[in-house]
């Protein structure tokens, strides 16, 4: 996977940016389809498998990969086939100004990518991605049977499907729309990709995918379907979308995937270490606000309530850490005339807008409790302790700040060193990080002292 480019992680990111359009635990659970005796046989659990596995690899890669950027050229985007292969971008097929190509996805990515950079400039006067003209880099027919879309912190890459459950993840327009909104949103707020700040940036790109999704049909708040992914799924699949903004929760319930698990309401937010504090999944929390916000205010969602999403998202109020609540009143600040609209909206799923609030990267959205396991040694003994964050117990107040500052996603080193003990810290929202003891740093000396010896 060494060619798959990307870009070093935000100063405050601890996970990298990689979003892709299909949580990874609907991959997982079409991967395992409970019958293990015909597993193997199963062309789409093949396809799943092998997509769960190039997943693993791009964020491997990601993690190492130097600064590139695409420089800016005269057209606006160009589409190259990466032929089945996963080496990016691949062979150069169309650019903007281009008459159409014989392959159907080319032209898919093409008119998705162009409508996704119209909102963007003829409605919010934004430049690209970067609002400096830089050329939307797609590249389609991303490795064989790929159950996947992804901005990868250079480029959009689009998978076929593996041709039973899902099809081409080019042919809904939003899917192109909501990955070119992980750019934008990357290059402004910098969201980071956990917990609610990452949900948030989940919400983003469904929000502006759909907005260009509507603008391209010529459809009011009120006339839209709100559907997410419509069309991704083939014949057969009882599903209608990948997520419905206006009513999350009820896009799929099918067989093999499962019922759609996303959440509408701020009460019903799932804790979870999967998914990144479950991104996808309380997405629809804010995603409803929005569809509520746009059918209050009516006409376009794009000029009504996606102008005053945009002003949040490239304001100051907004930052990598914002939570709900902090985005909540963003939006509220912005909407100016709209402002009771837009309160009312977040207050019917439970968000109650306040200003400056933030959240730790997602850790307040996690279970609240820290542990260190100790293994290893030359005599084998394992020892544990662990803290809840939201206890009253003395150590609190240090064991957070120690967690808070230490950045655990570069510490997941193999362990080498010949019976060194080794320390598995299992944290919200990191899981479990396992360090051998000539690598802790200080602080993390500190944390085993606090959480073991205790007895
Ligand atoms: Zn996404």
């Amino acid at each position: 996977m060494s060619g798959v480019p990307g870009k070093p992680e935000h100063m405050t990111n601890p996970h990298p940016p990689y979003c892709q359009f299909v949580p990874p635990w609907l991959l997982e659970r079409l991967a395992q389809p409970g019958d293990r005796t015909t597993m193997t046989a199963d062309p789409v659990v093949q396809a799943v498998e092998e997509t769960l596995r190039t997943d693993i690899e791009i964020r491997a890669a990601r993690a190492k990969a130097p600064l590139t950027t695409h420089k800016a050229t005269k057209a606006a985007w160009a589409v190259y086939t990466a032929g089945s292969k996963q080496t990016l971008p691949g062979k150069l097929l169309r650019t903007a100004g281009d008459p159409e190509n014989a392959d159907p996805a080319v032209n898919e990515a093409a008119t998705g990518g162009q409508a996704a950079l119209d909102l963007f400039s003829q409605v919010y006067g934004r430049n690209s991605f970067d609002d400096a003209g830089a050329e939307v880099i797609m590249s389609v027919h991303y490795g064989v049977r790929y159950d996947n879309a992804f901005w990868n912190g250079t480029q959009l890459v689009f998978g076929d499907g593996d041709g039973q459950i899902f099809d081409r993840f080019t042919k809904p327009v939003d899917v192109l729309g909501h990955e070119l909104s992980h750019a934008v949103t990357e290059r402004t707020a910098g969201l980071v990709y956990s917990g609610e700040p990452g949900a948030l940036n989940e919400s983003m790109s469904d929000v502006f995918g759909i907005c260009a999704k509507q603008r391209l049909l010529g459809q009011t708040a009120q006339q839209a379907d709100w559907l997410i992914g419509e069309g991704i799924f083939l014949p057969g699949v009882q599903a209608r979308a990948l997520r419905d903004m206006a009513h999350p929760g009820t896009a799929y319930d099918d067989p093999k995937l499962g019922k759609d698990p996303q959440v509408g309401s701020y009460k019903d937010f799932i804790h979870t270490t999967n998914d990144n504090g479950g991104v996808h999944i309380n997405s629809g929390i804010p995603n409803r606000a929005f569809q509520l916000a746009a059918t209050s205010i009516g006409g376009s969602s794009a000029e009504g309530a996606g102008r005053i999403w945009y002003a949040a998202l490239t304001g100051t109020d907004v930052g990598p850490n914002t939570d709900f609540a902090g985005f909540a009143a963003a939006t509220v600040a912005a909407a100016g005339p709209h402002a009771d609209a837009v309160r009312q909206a977040w207050t019917t799923v439970g968000v109650t807008p306040a200003a400056g609030s933030t959240s730790s990267g997602g850790t307040s959205a996690a279970p609240a409790t820290v542990s260190v396991r100790r293994t290893g040694g030359f005599a084998g003994l394992t020892r544990t302790g662990e803290l809840d964050l939201e206890g009253d117990d003395p150590r609190v107040d240090d064991v957070r700040r120690l967690v808070q500052r230490t950045d655990f996603a570069s510490l997941n080193a193999q362990p080498t060193a010949p019976d060194a003990f080794s320390y598995t810290f299992s944290l919200p929202e990191h899981g479990e990080v396992t360090v051998a003891e000539p690598d802790l740093t200080h602080d993390l000396r500190r944390l085993v002292e606090l959480l073991l010896d205790t007895e």
